[in-house]
Protein backbone atom coordinates (compact mmCIF):
# COMPACT_ATOMS: atom_id res chain seq x y z
CA UNK A 1 0.00 0.00 0.00
CA UNK A 2 1.60 3.38 -0.78
CA UNK A 3 -0.47 5.49 1.40
CA UNK A 4 0.51 4.89 4.95
CA UNK A 5 -1.99 6.98 7.33
CA UNK A 6 0.87 9.31 7.95
CA UNK A 7 1.07 9.79 4.69
CA UNK A 8 -2.79 10.36 3.92
CA UNK A 9 -2.86 13.14 7.33
CA UNK A 10 -0.29 15.15 6.04
CA UNK A 11 -0.90 15.90 2.50
CA UNK A 12 -5.03 16.37 4.01
CA UNK A 13 -3.38 18.93 6.44
CA UNK A 14 -1.30 20.63 3.10
CA UNK A 15 -5.04 20.82 1.58
CA UNK A 16 -4.38 18.31 -0.78
CA UNK A 17 -7.18 15.77 -1.97
CA UNK A 18 -5.98 12.36 -2.57
CA UNK A 19 -7.12 10.91 -5.75
CA UNK A 20 -6.11 7.98 -7.95
CA UNK A 21 -2.59 6.49 -8.81
CA UNK A 22 -1.18 7.67 -12.10
CA UNK A 23 1.39 5.06 -12.25
CA UNK A 24 4.16 3.24 -10.74
CA UNK A 25 7.80 2.64 -10.35
CA UNK A 26 10.37 -0.10 -8.59
CA UNK A 27 10.22 2.21 -5.69
CA UNK A 28 7.61 4.52 -5.83
CA UNK A 29 3.68 5.40 -6.41
CA UNK A 30 2.68 8.62 -8.13
CA UNK A 31 -0.83 9.87 -7.24
CA UNK A 32 -3.10 12.60 -8.29
CA UNK A 33 -3.74 15.33 -5.94
CA UNK A 34 -5.83 18.47 -5.72
CA UNK A 35 -4.86 20.90 -4.06
CA UNK A 36 -8.42 22.02 -2.23
CA UNK A 37 -7.85 26.17 -1.93
CA UNK A 38 -6.83 26.44 -5.63
CA UNK A 39 -8.05 23.39 -7.30
CA UNK A 40 -4.76 23.18 -8.87
CA UNK A 41 -3.92 19.22 -9.69
CA UNK A 42 -0.03 18.15 -9.02
CA UNK A 43 1.30 14.38 -9.11
CA UNK A 44 2.87 13.41 -5.89
CA UNK A 45 5.77 11.12 -5.65
CA UNK A 46 5.20 8.40 -2.80
CA UNK A 47 8.67 6.74 -2.18
CA UNK A 48 8.26 3.26 -0.90
CA UNK A 49 10.18 2.30 2.41
CA UNK A 50 7.90 0.00 3.60
CA UNK A 51 9.88 -3.18 2.41
CA UNK A 52 13.27 -1.83 4.13
CA UNK A 53 11.38 -1.93 7.73
CA UNK A 54 14.16 -1.91 10.51
CA UNK A 55 16.85 -1.70 7.98
CA UNK A 56 18.49 1.66 8.94
CA UNK A 57 20.93 2.35 6.13
CA UNK A 58 18.71 1.52 3.82
CA UNK A 59 16.52 4.20 4.23
CA UNK A 60 18.96 6.33 5.18
CA UNK A 61 20.13 5.53 1.42
CA UNK A 62 16.84 5.53 0.46
CA UNK A 63 16.14 9.32 2.15
CA UNK A 64 19.90 10.43 0.67
CA UNK A 65 18.99 9.09 -2.81
CA UNK A 66 15.35 11.23 -2.69
CA UNK A 67 17.20 14.32 -1.88
CA UNK A 68 19.04 13.80 -4.55
CA UNK A 69 16.41 13.81 -7.11
CA UNK A 70 15.09 16.84 -5.99
CA UNK A 71 18.36 18.72 -5.89
CA UNK A 72 18.26 17.75 -9.28
CA UNK A 73 14.76 18.64 -9.98
CA UNK A 74 15.23 22.23 -8.89
CA UNK A 75 18.42 22.46 -10.73
CA UNK A 76 16.55 22.15 -13.99
CA UNK A 77 13.47 24.02 -12.76
CA UNK A 78 12.24 26.67 -15.42
CA UNK A 79 12.54 24.34 -18.59
CA UNK A 80 9.74 23.70 -20.54
CA UNK A 81 10.28 20.43 -21.43
CA UNK A 82 11.46 19.11 -17.91
CA UNK A 83 9.40 17.92 -15.25
CA UNK A 84 8.25 20.86 -12.69
CA UNK A 85 9.12 20.81 -9.41
CA UNK A 86 6.37 21.89 -7.09
CA UNK A 87 7.31 20.82 -3.09
CA UNK A 88 8.71 18.29 -0.83
CA UNK A 89 6.88 17.59 2.29
CA UNK A 90 10.24 16.51 4.10
CA UNK A 91 8.81 14.93 6.92
CA UNK A 92 7.67 12.18 4.48
CA UNK A 93 9.62 11.15 1.67
CA UNK A 94 7.09 12.79 -0.83
CA UNK A 95 7.34 15.49 -3.18
CA UNK A 96 5.14 16.97 -5.58
CA UNK A 97 5.39 18.06 -9.30
CA UNK A 98 2.70 19.75 -11.68
CA UNK A 99 0.78 17.14 -13.39
CA UNK A 100 1.24 15.76 -16.84
CA UNK A 101 -2.14 15.27 -18.10
CA UNK A 102 -1.51 13.45 -21.45
CA UNK A 103 0.84 10.52 -19.10
CA UNK A 104 3.36 8.71 -20.17
CA UNK A 105 5.17 8.80 -24.14
CA UNK A 106 4.99 5.20 -23.71
CA UNK A 107 1.44 4.67 -23.30
CA UNK A 108 1.17 7.53 -26.16
CA UNK A 109 3.52 5.53 -28.83
CA UNK A 110 1.43 2.21 -27.43
CA UNK A 111 -2.09 3.89 -28.57
CA UNK A 112 -0.94 4.90 -32.20
CA UNK A 113 2.18 1.69 -32.38
CA UNK A 114 4.74 4.21 -34.59
CA UNK A 115 4.69 8.23 -35.17
CA UNK A 116 4.96 9.94 -38.32
CA UNK A 117 8.34 11.24 -38.78
CA UNK A 118 7.41 14.96 -38.41
CA UNK A 119 5.59 13.81 -34.88
CA UNK A 120 8.98 12.38 -34.22
CA UNK A 121 11.11 15.72 -35.11
CA UNK A 122 8.70 17.57 -32.77
CA UNK A 123 9.65 15.11 -30.15
CA UNK A 124 12.99 14.72 -30.35
CA UNK A 125 13.55 17.96 -30.87
CA UNK A 126 11.89 18.88 -27.56
CA UNK A 127 13.84 15.56 -25.30
CA UNK A 128 17.48 16.94 -27.48
CA UNK A 129 16.64 20.18 -26.12
CA UNK A 130 15.91 19.23 -22.64
CA UNK A 131 19.32 17.07 -22.41
CA UNK A 132 21.49 19.81 -23.92
CA UNK A 133 19.79 21.72 -20.67
CA UNK A 134 20.55 19.32 -17.90
CA UNK A 135 23.74 18.13 -19.67
CA UNK A 136 25.76 22.15 -19.72
CA UNK A 137 24.88 21.47 -16.02
CA UNK A 138 26.58 18.06 -16.01
CA UNK A 139 23.14 16.08 -15.25
CA UNK A 140 23.07 12.99 -16.36
CA UNK A 141 19.83 11.62 -16.74
CA UNK A 142 20.49 7.61 -16.93
CA UNK A 143 17.07 6.50 -17.00
CA UNK A 144 16.22 8.45 -20.47
CA UNK A 145 12.40 5.49 -21.74
CA UNK A 146 9.05 6.43 -22.98
CA UNK A 147 8.14 5.49 -19.43
CA UNK A 148 10.39 8.62 -17.87
CA UNK A 149 9.15 10.85 -20.56
CA UNK A 150 5.74 12.52 -20.10
CA UNK A 151 3.08 14.53 -21.92
CA UNK A 152 1.41 17.49 -20.98
CA UNK A 153 -2.18 18.80 -22.10
CA UNK A 154 -0.33 20.31 -25.45
CA UNK A 155 1.45 17.16 -26.04
CA UNK A 156 5.07 18.93 -25.02
CA UNK A 157 7.13 16.46 -23.69
CA UNK A 158 8.53 16.52 -20.19
CA UNK A 159 11.64 14.56 -19.46
CA UNK A 160 10.49 13.26 -15.68
CA UNK A 161 12.01 10.46 -13.24
CA UNK A 162 15.66 12.52 -12.25
CA UNK A 163 16.07 9.15 -10.13
CA UNK A 164 18.89 7.58 -11.43
CA UNK A 165 19.98 11.02 -12.10
CA UNK A 166 23.27 12.92 -10.65
CA UNK A 167 26.11 15.61 -11.43
CA UNK A 168 29.21 14.47 -12.91
CA UNK A 169 32.26 17.13 -12.73
CA UNK A 170 33.82 17.84 -16.22
CA UNK A 171 36.99 14.72 -16.14
CA UNK A 172 35.01 12.63 -13.82
CA UNK A 173 33.67 9.08 -14.84
CA UNK A 174 30.30 7.11 -13.40
CA UNK A 175 30.84 3.60 -12.95
CA UNK A 176 27.71 2.51 -11.63
CA UNK A 177 25.37 -0.02 -13.20
CA UNK A 178 22.37 1.66 -13.22
CA UNK A 179 19.28 2.19 -15.70
CA UNK A 180 16.78 -0.12 -17.41
CA UNK A 181 18.15 -2.91 -19.93
CA UNK A 182 16.91 -2.39 -23.35
CA UNK A 183 18.33 1.13 -22.85
CA UNK A 184 21.52 0.70 -21.50
CA UNK A 185 24.44 1.96 -23.43
CA UNK A 186 27.36 -0.20 -24.29
CA UNK A 187 30.11 1.58 -22.58
CA UNK A 188 27.71 0.95 -18.98
CA UNK A 189 27.71 -3.00 -20.06
CA UNK A 190 31.18 -3.22 -21.07
CA UNK A 191 32.52 -1.53 -17.56
CA UNK A 192 30.37 -3.75 -15.48
CA UNK A 193 31.55 -7.40 -17.15
CA UNK A 194 35.09 -6.21 -17.81
CA UNK A 195 38.21 -5.04 -15.79
CA UNK A 196 40.25 -2.29 -16.55
CA UNK A 197 36.80 -0.89 -18.60
CA UNK A 198 36.80 2.81 -17.47
CA UNK A 199 33.82 4.31 -16.90
CA UNK A 200 30.82 6.57 -18.14
CA UNK A 201 29.77 9.55 -18.57
CA UNK A 202 27.25 12.17 -20.58
CA UNK A 203 27.03 10.29 -23.25
CA UNK A 204 24.81 7.44 -22.07
CA UNK A 205 21.53 9.43 -22.77
CA UNK A 206 22.98 10.49 -25.92
CA UNK A 207 22.37 6.53 -26.65
CA UNK A 208 19.38 6.28 -24.77
CA UNK A 209 17.88 8.98 -27.22
CA UNK A 210 18.73 6.35 -30.15
CA UNK A 211 16.85 3.84 -29.09
CA UNK A 212 14.23 6.21 -28.21
CA UNK A 213 14.04 7.77 -31.38
CA UNK A 214 14.30 4.46 -33.36
CA UNK A 215 11.25 3.02 -30.76
CA UNK A 216 9.36 5.31 -31.73
CA UNK A 217 9.82 5.48 -35.49
CA UNK A 218 9.09 1.79 -36.18
CA UNK A 219 7.11 0.86 -32.86
CA UNK A 220 9.53 -1.82 -31.08
CA UNK A 221 12.93 -1.53 -29.53
CA UNK A 222 16.22 -1.45 -31.65
CA UNK A 223 17.79 -4.13 -29.34
CA UNK A 224 15.40 -6.63 -28.09
CA UNK A 225 15.93 -9.99 -27.74
CA UNK A 226 13.80 -12.69 -25.26
CA UNK A 227 17.06 -13.96 -23.88
CA UNK A 228 18.63 -10.95 -22.06
CA UNK A 229 22.18 -12.23 -22.38
CA UNK A 230 21.48 -11.98 -26.37
CA UNK A 231 20.08 -8.73 -25.92
CA UNK A 232 22.47 -7.34 -24.08
CA UNK A 233 25.19 -8.75 -26.70
CA UNK A 234 23.01 -7.16 -29.59
CA UNK A 235 23.80 -3.68 -27.51
CA UNK A 236 27.20 -4.22 -26.93
CA UNK A 237 27.90 -4.48 -30.83
CA UNK A 238 25.24 -1.71 -31.57
CA UNK A 239 23.64 -5.18 -33.63
CA UNK A 240 20.38 -3.64 -35.20
CA UNK A 241 19.14 -3.34 -38.51
CA UNK A 242 16.74 -0.98 -40.36
CA UNK A 243 15.45 -4.09 -42.34
CA UNK A 244 12.04 -4.68 -40.73
CA UNK A 245 8.90 -3.47 -43.93
CA UNK A 246 8.44 -0.82 -41.02
CA UNK A 247 11.41 0.98 -42.12
CA UNK A 248 10.41 1.08 -45.65
CA UNK A 249 9.03 4.06 -45.65
CA UNK A 250 10.98 6.34 -43.73
CA UNK A 251 13.38 8.69 -45.25
CA UNK A 252 17.09 8.95 -44.70
CA UNK A 253 17.56 11.89 -42.04
CA UNK A 254 16.18 9.99 -39.39
CA UNK A 255 18.08 6.87 -39.81
CA UNK A 256 20.92 8.68 -40.35
CA UNK A 257 20.75 10.73 -36.59
CA UNK A 258 20.27 6.86 -35.42
CA UNK A 259 22.86 5.54 -36.97
CA UNK A 260 24.67 8.70 -35.05
CA UNK A 261 23.68 7.94 -31.35
CA UNK A 262 24.18 4.54 -31.34
CA UNK A 263 27.56 4.33 -31.66
CA UNK A 264 29.29 2.05 -29.58
CA UNK A 265 32.07 4.46 -29.25
CA UNK A 266 30.67 7.34 -27.06
CA UNK A 267 33.09 9.79 -27.96
CA UNK A 268 31.71 9.27 -31.50
CA UNK A 269 28.67 9.57 -30.14
CA UNK A 270 26.61 12.68 -31.29
CA UNK A 271 26.15 15.06 -28.06
CA UNK A 272 23.12 16.63 -27.72
CA UNK A 273 23.89 20.07 -29.31
CA UNK A 274 25.42 18.13 -32.06
CA UNK A 275 22.19 16.30 -32.65
CA UNK A 276 20.19 19.61 -32.62
CA UNK A 277 21.89 20.39 -35.51
CA UNK A 278 21.63 17.68 -37.56
CA UNK A 279 19.81 17.71 -41.07
CA UNK A 280 16.93 15.81 -39.66
CA UNK A 281 15.82 18.79 -37.89
CA UNK A 282 15.68 21.08 -41.08
CA UNK A 283 13.82 18.83 -43.54
CA UNK A 284 10.73 20.24 -44.20
CA UNK A 285 7.56 17.79 -44.42
CA UNK A 286 6.92 17.35 -47.98
CA UNK A 287 3.32 18.06 -46.67
CA UNK A 288 4.25 21.76 -46.50
CA UNK A 289 6.51 22.36 -48.88
CA UNK A 290 2.90 21.50 -51.09
CA UNK A 291 1.36 24.50 -49.08
CA UNK A 292 3.31 26.53 -49.80
P1 LIG B 1 10.05 5.79 -10.52
O1 LIG B 1 11.34 6.47 -10.16
O2 LIG B 1 9.58 4.92 -9.40
O3 LIG B 1 10.11 5.10 -11.86
P2 LIG B 1 8.61 7.98 -11.79
O4 LIG B 1 9.05 9.34 -11.38
O5 LIG B 1 9.08 7.49 -13.10
O6 LIG B 1 8.96 6.95 -10.62
O7 LIG B 1 7.02 7.92 -11.75
C1 LIG B 1 6.34 6.69 -12.00
C2 LIG B 1 5.21 6.90 -12.98
O8 LIG B 1 4.25 7.82 -12.42
C3 LIG B 1 5.61 7.55 -14.30
O9 LIG B 1 6.11 6.60 -15.19
C4 LIG B 1 4.28 8.16 -14.73
O10 LIG B 1 3.41 7.20 -15.27
C5 LIG B 1 3.68 8.63 -13.41
N1 LIG B 1 4.04 10.06 -13.17
C6 LIG B 1 5.17 10.52 -12.60
N2 LIG B 1 5.20 11.86 -12.55
C7 LIG B 1 4.06 12.29 -13.11
C8 LIG B 1 3.50 13.60 -13.39
N3 LIG B 1 4.15 14.72 -13.05
N4 LIG B 1 2.29 13.64 -14.00
C9 LIG B 1 1.65 12.51 -14.35
N5 LIG B 1 2.12 11.27 -14.13
C10 LIG B 1 3.31 11.14 -13.51
MG1 LIG C 1 10.27 5.88 -13.75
Amino acid sequence: EDLSAEVVHSLNLRNYDIKQVLGKGISSTVRRVVEKTTGQEFAVKIIDISGEKGEVAQVEQTKKDTYREIRILRMCGGHPNISEFHCFIDDLLVFALHRCKKGELFDYLTSVVSLSEKRTRIFMRQLLEAVEFFHRKNIVHRDLKPENILLDDNLNIKVSDFGFATVVEPGEELVELCGTPGYLAPEVLAHSMYENVSGYGKEVDMWACGVIMYTLLCGAPPFWNRRQMMMLRAIMNADYTFNSPEWDDISDPPKNLIQKLLLVNPQQRLTAKEALAHPFFHSMDMKNVSEI
